[in-house]
């Protein structure tokens, strides 16, 4: 039988806030504790592939991200000059009919509102602002939190869903910095109407060129662009995403792009350009005590290049409040739950790295002689998107 008593959920982001939909909805008492002071995301994008929607879709959630996103009818590999079709996965009515649901890119301010609306439907008081998780101790019984006000909680368990940087983490699996992968992230969004029609685009496309790829995509209902531009730069400063770097710095590293990435950077507000150096660490196997366990982020940190990170941090719920909910016990939900995703979990972090490798070639021969050997809609249709975390079947061993 499963043990009752309340879940602690340290992080408000995608990961713990679908955890804690999951979790309410299963019938467990949550609480969320969120460092920040309000509730928000970054003004990018972020895609929802089929095997984080059918999560979504079990909340009830499906319709509302659908109609606040865009359905992009492909997802498109090109070369980052001439903009040439290296591949194609087709994402129209296709891929929902084969997969149960769309494939929607939807602005992530949008998503995560849906999910704290979503967590405060089932229970206004589950998420705490405000509340940085300092450290936490555990004991046969559950788990005492301290925030860092001093401020002590109680729980039967403890999910750190608390990103890159988790203090969860540390408590688990000791104090590792994570290193810097070589690559920065730039992030820009502009108004479609900005853009000359024949920019207007409503694909996802993969850029991908010597040293750097960019990935483009619309948001809201068409009415934005999302330009995201991972470039290898040696020297790297402490950055983030909410701090405007340079535009010209942005522009520069696209010189002699396609005039579909140009014409983006060059409509873009001069200060609304962001860059982010992107983190990483080493898979690990195990990430979890009797009664305390990751989730997302936290767990594996995964580059972006399989737009699969937040895919997995919502996987993870959805598997852990099964998990939890079929029991018996604690320390037994948590050692299922980590045994059926960590293989899963580490081929995303392994092969978003190979990604980095396959977008990067020198050359235009090498990006054709690689793309040639690969076929990603059935690659991918195979096992990434075809997973379906609300059903698949817990090994006990
Ligand atoms: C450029 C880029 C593009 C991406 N595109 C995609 C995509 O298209 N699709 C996709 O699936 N993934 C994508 N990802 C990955 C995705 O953004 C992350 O994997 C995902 O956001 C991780 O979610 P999370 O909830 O685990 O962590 P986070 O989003 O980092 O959330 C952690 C939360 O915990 C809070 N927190 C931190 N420390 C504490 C503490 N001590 N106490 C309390 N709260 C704390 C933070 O404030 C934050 O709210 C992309 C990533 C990047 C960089």
């Amino acid at each position: 039988m499963a043990e009752t008593g309340r879940i602690l959920v340290a992080g408000g982001g995608i990961g713990g806030l679908t955890a804690a939909a999951t979790l309410l909805q299963a019938g467990f008492e949550v609480a969320v504790f969120e460092q920040a002071s309000v509730l928000a995301e970054v003004g990018a994008g972020i895609q929802v592939s089929a095997n984080a929607g059918r999560v979504y879709r079990s909340l009830g959630l499906m319709d509302a991200i659908e109609a606040a996103g865009v359905l992009p009818d492909a997802y498109h590999f090109r070369i980052f000059d001439s903009g040439e079709v290296l591949q194609t996965i087709p994402l129209g009515t296709g891929y929902r009919e084969r997969h149960g649901v769309p494939y929607v890119t939807i602005h992530r301010a949008d998503l995560h509102r849906l999910l704290v609306d979503k967590v405060r439907s089932l229970d206004p008081a589950a998420v705490r602002t405000g509340s940085a998780v300092a450290s936490f101790a555990e004991d046969g019984d559950g788990v005492t939190v301290t925030l860092a006000d001093g401020s002590t909680e109680r729980g039967a368990a403890l999910i750190g869903a608390d990103g890159i940087r988790s203090v969860v983490r540390r408590g688990i699996a000791g104090p590792t910095e994570a290193a810097y992968t070589g690559d920065a992230v730039w992030r820009v969004v502009v108004p479609m109407d900005r853009l000359p029609p024949e920019h207007r685009s409503r694909t996802t496309d993969i850029w991908a060129g010597p040293g750097r790829h960019a990935v483009t995509y619309a948001l809201r209902g068409g009415t934005l662009m999302n330009l995201v531009g991972c470039v290898e730069h040696a020297q790297w400063e402490d950055e983030s995403w909410t701090t405007p770097r340079p535009w010209a710095e942005m522009r520069a590293d696209f010189d002699g792009w396609h005039p579909m990435i140009t014409t983006i950077i060059d409509q873009a507000d001069r200060d609304q350009c962001f860059r982010w150096a992107l983190r990483d660490r080493e898979p690990i196997r195990d990430w979890s005590t009797a009664r305390v366990t990751l989730l997302g982020d936290a767990a594996h940190p995964t580059l972006p290049y399989m737009a699969q990170g937040a895919a997995m941090a919502v996987e993870d719920a959805a598997v852990l409040a099964r998990a939890l909910a079929r029991g018996p016990g604690i320390p037994a939900a948590i050692a299922l739950y980590q045994r059926n995703r960590v293989d899963r979990t580490a081929r995303i972090v392994n092969e978003s790295r190979a990604n980095r490798a396959l977008f990067h070639l020198p050359d235009v021969a090498a990006l054709r002689a690689a793309f040639d050997k690969r076929d990603m809609n059935a690659e991918r249709s195979a096992w990434l998107f075809s997973y379906d975390p609300t059903t698949v079947e817990l090994l006990d061993a």
